[in-house]
């Protein structure tokens, strides 16, 4: 039986491609194939990189036929590298999925870290915030559950890193504002790394009157009695 293949975990630049690393070519460069969220998405890298690599989707509604079929590659031998649309895999997207479902069937397996861009990290890092000790919440919910996360975000003693969409983020600023107040500092990163980044800072108050767009935000929120 052939040795197992090793699965790289490669970040990719959240806009800007400047932050490509060269590690992450060398790896895209040498694995046999590309595991893409969405390979339109990620042809764009590999075509900016010169890369032509055969790709395989893996998001959110792959079957486990799917993971199968990349669990026999690794079986083969050969090494394979993931990717999703953009930032670290596996941070609020369908990266960790397929990890959890390969280690369960091949504990063997060496999933190697490749590390570059997150947008809740890189948020976290211009906030000026607490960040030896922080809560990140992934996505608000859109329906289920906002309330109950909306109020843990306010009830936190250690600052909150979250995702929300650009045509959500409006509504998300003003129901928050109505728990938190307007005490609370928000810092607010719209399409970090991007021509058109902005790092909004205040109260939800004052954010409401300055978002007004459809663009990518990561929201970062101060403790509570901070
Ligand atoms: N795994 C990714 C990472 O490491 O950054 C996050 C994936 S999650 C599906 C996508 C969300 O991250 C977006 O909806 C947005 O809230 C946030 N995000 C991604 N890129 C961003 C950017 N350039 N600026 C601000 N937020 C961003």
């Amino acid at each position: 039986m052939a040795n197992l293949g090793k699965l790289y975990i490669v970040a990719t630049p959240i806009g800007n491609l400047e932050d490509i690393s060269s590690r992450l070519t060398r790896i895209l460069n040498e694995v046999s194939l590309i595991l893409c969220e969405d390979s339109r998405v990620s042809i764009k890298l590999l075509n900016h990189l010169g890369i032509k690599k055969p790709t395989l989707s893996y998001h959110q509604h792959s079957p486990v036929s799917r993971t199968r079929e990349i669990l026999a590659r690794l079986q083969e031998g050969e090494d394979l590298a993931l990717v999703t649309d953009a930032g670290t895999p596996g941070i609020s997207d369908p990266g960790n999925r397929l990890i959890n479902e390969l280690l369960a069937r091949e504990p063997e397996l060496v999933v190697v870290p490749v590390p570059g861009p997150c947008a809740a990290i890189t948020a976290l890092s211009v906030s000026g915030f607490p960040t030896d000790c922080f809560l990140f919440l992934g996505f608000v919910p859109h329906k289920n559950g906002r309330h109950k996360f909306l109020h843990s975000v306010a009830e936190s003693e250690r600052t909150v890193v979250f995702y929300e969409s650009g045509h959500r983020i409006k509504k998300t600023l003003a129901q928050l504002g109505e728990i938190v107040g307007e005490e609370r500092k928000i810092c607010l990163a719209r399409e970090i790394t991007k021509k058109f980044e902005t790092i909004y800072r205040g109260s939800t108050v004052h954010l409401l009157e300055l978002v007004d767009d459809r663009r990518k935000f990561t929201v970062v929120v101060s403790p509570k009695n901070n």
